[in-house]
């Protein structure tokens, strides 16, 4: 099964990817994890996104796509993925459409991890305490967030209307997340 994980910074996309694929098997493919990598191997790649990462803008779409598509069609032809980060836009959505389709890789089921702002904001914080990701300061904070509002949420209309989507209450625990997660892959349509 190949399913998207949809959500604002701070909704627990990260938590969710690693927690169902240790129980169903597939793939995490984490986009954010993939260019921070690239960053810190200081790989051309890395080299071309930093600024990106650093402000949290979204990096190039083809920069994006040649990454990640790859990866999403080994996955698809295994065991399935759970994609993290990608897509971020209707515009990343259709790009990459008619060629996984073509490859048996198209999406079986969106899932929208749904939390409001000040939840997200306050997790954000409580992660840049702890972990210190150089773009989960208030201001950058403040940008991610609002590039999520113009260019990722209208993928929530988007799978709505081709009958993928599924939303979650992203406010809960995480076990219980993974739980309803877990339910809704499980009931047919
Ligand atoms: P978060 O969802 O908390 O902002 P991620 O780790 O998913 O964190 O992403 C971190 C950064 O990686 C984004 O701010 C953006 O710069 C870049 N990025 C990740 N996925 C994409 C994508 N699909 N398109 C463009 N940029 C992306």
């Amino acid at each position: 099964m190949n399913v998207l994980l949809i959500g604002a910074p701070g909704s627990g996309k990260g938590t969710q990817g690693q927690r169902l694929s240790a129980i169903l098997g597939m793939s995490h493919i984490a986009t954010g994890d993939l260019l921070r990598q690239q960053v810190s191997d200081k790989t051309p790649l890395g080299l071309e996104v930093a600024g990106y990462l650093e402000r949290g803008e979204l990096v190039p779409d083809q920069v994006i796509i040649d990454l990640v598509l790859p990866l999403v069609a080994e996955a698809a032809a295994s065991q399935g993925y759970l994609l993290d980060g990608f897509p971020r836009s209707v515009d990343q959505a259709e790009q990459v459409r008619a060629i996984a389709a073509a490859q048996g890789a198209g999406a079986d089921a969106a899932i929208y991890l749904d939390a409001p702002r000040e939840a997200l904001t306050a997790r954000l914080l409580e992660r840049a305490r702890i972990e210190g990701r150089s773009d989960d300061t208030e201001e950058v904070i403040a940008n991610r967030l609002q590039i999520f509002d113009s260019e990722t949420s209208p993928l929530v209309e988007y799978y709505r209307s081709r009958g993928l989507l599924h939303i979650v209450d992203a406010t809960l625990p995480p076990e219980e997340v993974t739980n309803q997660i877990l339910r809704m892959l499980d009931s047919p349509e």
